[in-house]
């Protein structure tokens, strides 16, 4: 999961990376209500409430999970039943994703 905004001056989207997966941890993770960050774009510094921060799903652990899953299957394709449960595990990290993501973007601190 990683958490975005806009840069107040070319309005382009900056990407902050988090390990957490709650608002709450992040602020704690940051231990301040308000981001300021440097544009990857242009060099501003960005202010933001951390409550106006958007979470989007992590592609590359998508992606990851897809690669996982073709190598599991070329390993296990003997085992006809195995091929069928290696093809859950892209969807399972979907799943996973957007589940964190949607409860992150539900939450506010105060
Ligand atoms: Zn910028």
């Amino acid at each position: 999961m990683k958490l975005s905004y806009y840069c107040t001056s070319c309005k382009e989207e900056n990407y902050i990376k988090t390990k957490t997966a709650e608002r709450y941890g992040f602020l704690k993770e940051y231990s301040s209500k308000e981001i300021n960050e440097r544009c990857k774009h242009c060099g501003n510094f960005t202010k933001k409430d951390i409550n106006r921060l958007h979470a989007e799903p992590n592609n590359y652990l998508i992606i990851g999970g897809i690669i996982a899953a073709i190598l599991f299957t070329v390993i296990f394709w003997g085992f006809g039943y195995i091929s069928t449960l290696t093809a859950g595990i892209p969807f399972y990290f979907w799943v996973s994703e957007n589940k964190k993501t949607s409860l992150f973007n539900k939450s506010r601190v105060r």
